[in-house]
């Protein structure tokens, strides 16, 4: 099965039929069907590693604030799957939680497996640990990918909310935004996972694009889950609301 990173940038992409919203449908036609979906979003980062499950379907979490009522209206109503759930809780000795799917993980599967109808569960992103441990999490979901597992990971490239142009999705991204999408996409591609990992050092313009550094992350974990055999194919390169980069990878 592919990995994938995914930049999920706006909420108001739901509502919208862009060549983000439409890159996501033709890749979804393109992914073989998983079995189950684990997502790692940005916004489900906790003080501990936790998987989720849920008894029946997922709850839709809106966790998103003053936009228009008709993203409340949306649902995403995939199945849990307490099996591959409790197997990696039980593979990272980590707590299994009751909880749905945040709109990290719902709103880029809206677009790509649409009927919803795919087991999905998530996987906490605990803030107190160093970035080189997100990539040894995500080596030991490597061999989910073998059972069939679609791992995605769900944040953007650059995010800075304060330099966000919220009245112009097609706004010019500003040079510090191009660099950094840039020097990651580099070292993405070419296995990198030094300057992956310690890009605070590297790469001058990182704070810009990564005021909190929540949305980096789900990018590590994707990092560990690449095996040798893998091509890494840039996706969705192009930017929204000016700074924030919507690229995405594809590992297969
Ligand atoms: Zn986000």
């Amino acid at each position: 099965m592919p990995a994938l990173f995914l930049g999920h940038g706006s909420p108001l992409n739901l509502l919208l039929d862009n060549t983000f919203t439409q890159g996501l449908s033709e890749l979804g036609e393109q992914l073989p069907r998983p079995k189950a979906i684990l997502v790692i979003s940005a916004h489900w980062y906790t003080d501990a590693t936790q998987v989720s499950f849920s008894r029946d379907v997922n709850e839709t979490i809106y966790d998103f604030y003053g936009f228009p009522k008709a993203l409340y209206d949306l649902s995403y109503q995939a199945p849990s799957d307490k099996t591959y759930a409790t197997k990696i809780a039980n593979l990272l000795h980590v707590p299994l939680v009751e909880r749905g799917l945040d709109h990290g993980a719902w709103m880029p599967l809206h677009f790509l497996y649409p009927k919803a109808d795919i087991p999905t569960f998530q996987l906490s992103i605990n803030k107190n640990l160093p970035l080189s441990l997100h990539v040894k999490i995500g080596e030991q979901l490597q061999s989910l990918r073998d059972e069939g597992v679609l791992i995605i990971g769900s944040g953007n490239i650059t995010h800075n909310l304060g330099q966000v142009d919220f009245y112009n999705i097609d706004a010019t991204p500003p040079l510090w935004a191009l660099n950094v999408d840039a020097f990651i996409a580099k070292a993405f591609e070419t296995r990198d996972i030094e300057h992956l990992v310690n890009i605070q050092q590297y790469c001058d313009e990182f704070p810009m694009a990564h005021p909190y550094i929540d949305h980096y992350l789900p990018l590590l974990y994707v990092a560990g889950a690449l095996k040798k055999e893998d091509t890494i194919t840039s996706i969705l390169q192009f930017f929204q609301n000016g700074s924030l980069s919507m690229r995405g990878f594809i590992l297969r």
